[in-house]
Order: C-alpha cells, then sequence, then structure tokens
C-alpha cells in the first residue's frame, strides 16, 4: 500500500501529469471538492489528506489504477525511442537552455501572466515529449501575476496571493554536500543572492532562481516578487537575475548547454555572463563576441517598437557599473551593443538589440511577424534589403494534449492513439477523420458546451458570493439570470485575452442596436463570454473591462453576455474546449503570433478572427471565418469602425446562418465540414510538437549565422 502511496506522491511532484488525462483524474477521484479549491493542485491535494485515508482509498481498482498511470510515467521517462534520438542525437546529450521571464505550465504554479508564458510551457512539454535534453530558466516570482476579481461597479481589483513552496512540485537544488545551492549577480554596488528550485516537467527541468533569502537586503528580495511587476528598476534587476544569473547557474550545475535560446529579449542579458566568461579565458573582445553569437539563438516577439525593454544610459551606468569593471568591458562597447542607432551610445539601450547582437539566428513567432520584423529592424543592418534581415520566422502552436480536455480526449482515442498521432500530419488527420461522423462530431459538440455552462453555472456561483453581492441586488439578478440561461443549443463565442488596446475586446459592440438584434435573434441567437486581465498599472484596459462588463448587464444583453473573472490556465482550457467560435480581433499586424485561437480546434471550435499573427497563414476560407483581408488605416477610428462592419457582416450572412443551417437529422452539415477542415488543416500544423521540431532543425543543430 505504502508503495502505491509513494507512487502517487511521485506522480504529483511531475508536471507531467498535467498533460496525462488519467493521471489528472487519480487526483481529481481523490477529493474533487479539494481538487477545484486547490486550483488542480495535487501537491497540495496531498497535504490535506491523512495517510490513513489514503491507505484505505488505495486498497480497490484506485490502487489498480495508480499503477496502471505510474508504470506509463516510468514508461515515458525511459522512452529511449524518442524524436530526437532517432532525428536529433546531438540534442539528447547536451540540453538547450531556455530562458524565459515566465512559464505557464499550469494554473497551479503562477509564474506566467500571457501568452508568452503559455507558449514557453508549451515549448518545455513539447521538447521534453520529443525526448530533447532541455533547462527552462526563469524566476521563482512569490506572488506570481495577480489574482483578478471586479468589484460592484465592473472595475478590476487585483489581490496577490502567496504560493508557498512547500504546496508547489519544487525542490531546493542542493550541492555536493547536501548545501543550499547559492549564486550571485552583481547589482549596482551590490551583491545579491539567490538560491534555485527545479521543477520537474516530464523529462525537462525547470529551474527558478529565487532572491527571497536572508542574505539579501529586503529590496533585492522582492526581485522576485510579482510576474512584470513594479517600475524600471525592478525590471532591470529582474533581468540581470534571469539572465546573467541563470548562466552562473548552469555553471554550477555543471551543465555546459548546446544552445542559450533566449525567449524574447528580456533575458538578453545572458549574452554579458557569457562573454566575461569568454574574457576570462583570454580571449578578446572579438572573439569572445563571435563565441557568444555562435552559442545563442533568439525569439522576438513584439511587432511594436513601443514593446521591447529599453533601459536609460544612466540606469544602465548605475546599475552595470561595478560588474562591467569586473568582467573587464568599457561602457560604452556596453551600451554600443544595445543602441538602436547605431553609434549612439547616449540614448536608450534596447534588450532585443543586445539579443540580436549577439544570437546566431533570430526568428519571429508568425510568417506575417517575421515580415514585420525584418522591416523593423531592418536599420540596423546597413545594406541590407528588408528580405535580407536575418530575422526569419517558427509559427507557434500549442501542445495538443494539455489543451484537450477529457472528454476531448478521451473521444479522440476511440479513433486514434493520441491527438500528438492525429496531428502528425494532414494525412493522419483526415483517416481518423474519415472513421468519424457527423452526428459524432456534432454530439461531441453538444458535450463540450454543455460542460463548459456547467462550468460557468459553478464558477459565476462563486464570482458571486466573494463580490458579498447581497448589497447589490442588480448585480446579483444580472448575474443570476446569466446562470442557467445560457444553453447548449444557441451559438456561442468565446473571448478571451488580455486586455491589450489592440485586441480590442470592445469592439463587438460598437454598435449596440446591430449586436442586440443578432443576440436577440428569434431563430437565430448568440452568446458571448469574455474574460481576461488588464495589467494592474493600465487603467485605460481596465476601463475596457468595465465597459464590457456594464454592457453585459444591459437589459437586452443579460444573461446572454458575460464576463468571467481571473483569465488563467484553467479558464482557458474551460473556455477552449466549449465554445464554438474563438472570436478574435487585434489591429494588424499587431499580434505577433497569438495561440488561443489554436487550442480550440481538436475541440471542434472554429475560429473567426482578423488576417493577424498565424491566422492568415492557416485561414483557407474553409476552416474557419475571417474578418476582413487585411486592409489597414492609419487612423484608429476608420480602422475599428471598418473591421467592426466586417464581423457584424460576417456573422449575420455567414457564420451564423451557417450553425443554425440543419439538415433533416438536426446537423448543421457546412458547420460540420468547416470543423473537419479546421482539424484536418490546423491540428497538423499549429502545435508545439511541429514547432520545437522546427526549432531543433533549423535553429538549435544549425549552428550557422542565419
Ligand atoms: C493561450 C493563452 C494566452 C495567449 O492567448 P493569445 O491568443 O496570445 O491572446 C494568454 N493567456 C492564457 C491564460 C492562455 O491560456
Amino acid at each position: 500500500m505504502q508503495n502505491k502511496i509513494t507512487s502517487l506522491n511521485k506522480l504529483s511532484r511531475n508536471l507531467w501529469w498535467s498533460w496525462d488525462t488519467e493521471a489528472k483524474q487519480l487526483f481529481e477521484e481523490l477529493s474533487p471538492l479539494l481538487w477545484e479549491r486547490n486550483n488542480h493542485n495535487p501537491v497540495e491535494l496531498l497535504r490535506h489528506i491523512s495517510n490513513d485515508e489514503l491507505q484505505a482509498r488505495c486498497q480497490f481498482e484506485y490502487g489498480d489504477k495508480i499503477d496502471q498511470v505510474y508504470a506509463r510515467y516510468t514508461a515515458y521517462l525511459n522512452d529511449k525511442n524518442t524524436w530526437a534520438a532517432n532525428n536529433a542525437p546531438e540534442l539528447v546529450k547536451d540540453p538547450v537552455a531556455y530562458f524565459s521571464a515566465e512559464f505557464g505550465i499550469h494554473e497551479s504554479v503562477r509564474i506566467y501572466s500571457g501568452g508568452l508564458g503559455v507558449l514557453a510551457g508549451d515549448h518545455l512539454k513539447s521538447a521534453s515529449d520529443l525526448g530533447i535534453s532541455f533547462i527552462g530558466i526563469t524566476l521563482f516570482y512569490k506572488e506570481g501575476y495577480f489574482r483578478q476579481y471586479l468589484n460592484h461597479d465592473g472595475w478590476q481589483m487585483e489581490d496577490y496571493p502567496l504560493q508557498s513552496a512547500e504546496n508547489l512540485p519544487i525542490e531546493k537544488v542542493t550541492d555536493a554536500n547536501g548545501e543550499d545551492l547559492i549564486i550571485s549577480v552583481n547589482i549596482a554596488q551590490s551583491e545579491v543572492f539567490a538560491q534555485a528550485w527545479r521543477l520537474k516537467v516530464g523529462r525537462a527541468t525547470l529551474y527558478l532562481l529565487d532572491t527571497n533569502i536572508a542574505a539579501n537586503e529586503p529590496h533585492y528580495r522582492d526581485i522576485c516578487c510579482r510576474v512584470y511587476g513594479g517600475d524600471q528598476n525592478m525590471r532591470i534587476n529582474q533581468e540581470i537575475l534571469l539572465g546573467i544569473g541563470g548562466v552562473k547557474l548552469l555553471d554550477k550545475l555543471g551543465v555546459t548547454p548546446t544552445v542559450y535560446h533566449m525567449n524574447e529579449g528580456h533575458s538578453a542579458f545572458l549574452t554579458l555572463e557569457l562573454l566575461a566568461k569568454e574574457l576570462a579565458k583570454g580571449s578578446t573582445q572579438q572573439e569572445a563576441m563571435a563565441t557568444v553569437r555562435s552559442r545563442c539563438v533568439f525569439t522576438t516577439h513584439t511587432p511594436v517598437p513601443a514593446g521591447h525593454d529599453r533601459f536609460s544610459r544612466d540606469m544602465m551606468h548605475y546599475t552595470f557599473d561595478k560588474y562591467l569593471s569586473a568582467i573587464g568591458i568599457n561602457f560604452d562597447d556596453l551600451m554600443m551593443l544595445g543602441s538602436e542607432d547605431k553609434g549612439n551610445i547616449y540614448g536608450l539601450f534596447t534588450m532585443t538589440v543586445l539579443a540580436l547582437n549577439l544570437s546566431r539566428s533570430a526568428n519571429g513567432v508568425s510568417k506575417l511577424h517575421g515580415e514585420v520584423s525584418r522591416v523593423m529592424w531592418q536599420h540596423l543592418y546597413p545594406g541590407k534589403s528588408v528580405d535580407e534581415v536575418p530575422i526569419g520566422h517558427i509559427t507557434n502552436g500549442v501542445h495538443a494534449s494539455s489543451w484537450t480536455c477529457g472528454y476531448t480526449d478521451s473521444f479522440w482515442k476511440k479513433f486514434a492513439v493520441s491527438v500528438d498521432e492525429m496531428s502528425l500530419s494532414r494525412e493522419a488527420a483526415e483517416a481518423v477523420l474519415a472513421k468519424v461522423s457527423d452526428s459524432e462530431l456534432w454530439a461531441l459538440r453538444y458535450i463540450l458546451k454543455r460542460n463548459l455552462i456547467d462550468f460557468i453555472d459553478r464558477y459565476l456561483a462563486n464570482q458571486l458570493f466573494h463580490q458579498h453581492i447581497n448589497s447589490y441586488q442588480n448585480e446579483y439578478d444580472t448575474l443570476r439570470s446569466a446562470q442557467n440561461t445560457f444553453s447548449p443549443d444557441v451559438l456561442t463565442i468565446g473571448f478571451a485575452r488580455r486586455f491589450a488596446t489592440y485586441k480590442r475586446a470592445p469592439l463587438i459592440f460598437r454598435d449596440l442596436d446591430r449586436l442586440d438584434k443578432i443576440i436577440n435573434h428569434a431563430t437565430m441567437p448568440l452568446q458571448i463570454v469574455f474574460a481576461g486581465k488588464a495589467h494592474p498599472h493600465d487603467d485605460a484596459r481596465k476601463d475596457y473591462i468595465r465597459q464590457i462588463v456594464q454592457h453585459s448587464r444591459r437589459p437586452q444583453f443579460s444573461g446572454k453576455v458575460i464576463f468571467l473573472e481571473n483569465y488563467n490556465l484553467g479558464v482557458a482550457k474551460r473556455m477552449v474546449s466549449g465554445v464554438d467560435v474563438w472570436l478574435n480581433t487585434p489591429v494588424r499586424p499587431m499580434e505577433a503570433s497569438g495561440t488561443s485561437g489554436e487550442k480550440t480546434v481538436l475541440h471542434g471550435g472554429l475560429n473567426f478572427s482578423v488576417l493577424d499573427g498565424w491566422w492568415p497563414e492557416a485561414y483557407n476560407g474553409e476552416n474557419g471565418f475571417s474578418i476582413a483581408n487585411g486592409e489597414c488605416f492609419e487612423n484608429n477610428e476608420e480602422q475599428d469602425s471598418f473591421d467592426a462592419e466586417k464581423m457584424y457582416t460576417v456573422l449575420e450572412k455567414q457564420l451564423i446562418p451557417a450553425f443554425y443551417e440543419r439538415n433533416e437529422q438536426n446537423i448543421p452539415e457546412k458547420w460540420i465540414n468547416k470543423i473537419r477542415s479546421a482539424i484536418a488543416t490546423i491540428a497538423p500544423e499549429y502545435n508545439t510538437h511541429r514547432m520545437v521540431r522546427d526549432y531543433a532543425t533549423k535553429y538549435y543543430l544549425n549552428k550557422k549565422e542565419n
């Protein structure tokens, strides 16, 4: 019995469970109530269940299930017949070191804010599945990103619950003597210390640096407090810890990465520590730079110039003066490496420029974003035409088995071995689809939508409860009417993302009368679910949220438009599996890739999006719907009017009629055909297995400058 309990504990301490349906069910089954309450965190769950209780539970079939899952888990860890073993043996030996300011792996590990983190988490999981030796580096944020709740006015409020190490599947990294392994970095005139935590994600390992230790002054302990929290000063300190501290940690661990991958410019200071190591060996600065370049690759994610991290010369000087004299680099030489207008060392220091200067390859995250990035950075490459600017692209994907809910997973397993297998190629997906009837697909949609609605009812009840809503009778009525008014028979649109201006969450409310007619159509109604967080410092975006909440309380929309608070990985999973249509309204070309729409596909969801990010590559006229044809206007108002008009027209003329047009069996054949086309064309391409294989062959193995 005890060994079954040990197995269960071991399973809880490797996030492999988070993308294995049966492993997840093991924990949920133990106590559905605690599972919900503890944010689906098995470590915390197990801490709340006594050993006697576990002993009792493990006696029956439950014990057998533990054995089965545990056997699969160990087989996974020991599998030698992986993609990498067969195609990239070099990547099995020395690890790829992947640096990212955030990782979104599971909702119970709150070290992420949004899309960048989710991408990093999905990259890590696919690298593990493919058998690539892979190490992630990030920070341990004790408060994580904020938890969102709405006040009675619909205004976003934030709180920052602490996450404690004992409730997480992390362990302290120790040295050969069993002592805490401590590294230090130089910040301004101080030495700042950090310990490290280890988190297992399948075969991959994520290291989290943590300055929250007694050796540090309080203001340095707070470097590891919040994801993207604080001011510019906090930002530069976090980036020093991530980049320079990360390299020092790998050194202490005795790891020599085959490549350093910078996921966005936040970690670009890692190149300075690599330079320092080369200079210490006696290389000249030129030689050192060449060596560092040959070891680093860089992925940029930001298509707008203002979105890139920049630091003033003064701040750079204050922060780096001591470090530079220790490693023997001249301050002006450093400023040159981050200077955007060549030779001007008195302007701002741009992290992306540092990364571009010191990596052998760089890429954007969709075809369109690659093009935009080449134009944006052309001035750094005098004499090169736009096409010659050395920035390529690899389009983002999602980790298929993490994003398929339990029901969808078992649905596809009836017809294929796994969702990964059916996502290998278009042919593989089509072969599976050929075995599935229209009515089976339609039943899948219906059940998934019912599950979402059940979730919404429970979630809104809780939202109401903690808002102490009784004193606000109006809101209570509105939300209560939303509960149980959503119907699985009604076309359901989902919109959830970070509330950035360019994503234009309120666009669908531009013409309230027209939206009223659409939503309240007598025979072809519509319902919409919203979610999303605004950055805590951004009042303008919080006002977007407030507007949407207020719209949802208008009599004509009440019970048909809802806003779910605290968008996170868990809420995202529920939404992408249940909705019929995923709406995306960015201002082109500001969405570098976007990935949330890719998550809906295996659930039979369809994308309805502006031709931006990944969508222009994927959209073929059959596999979803587009808003406009990529027209761009200088004037924001004009752009919004134009796109809103197109959006309403597609809804009225194409999308809604296709959903409600039924055959004798009450099945929308045209709609189902679109779902089939989406699965066949999108699932095989827009997943992180394909994406990581592309990184491996184009950038990790290919040592040439490109
Ligand atoms: C997938 C995901 C994102 C990224 O969505 P976009 O399409 O890039 O807007 C952000 N946050 C969460 C919680 C997600 O799951």
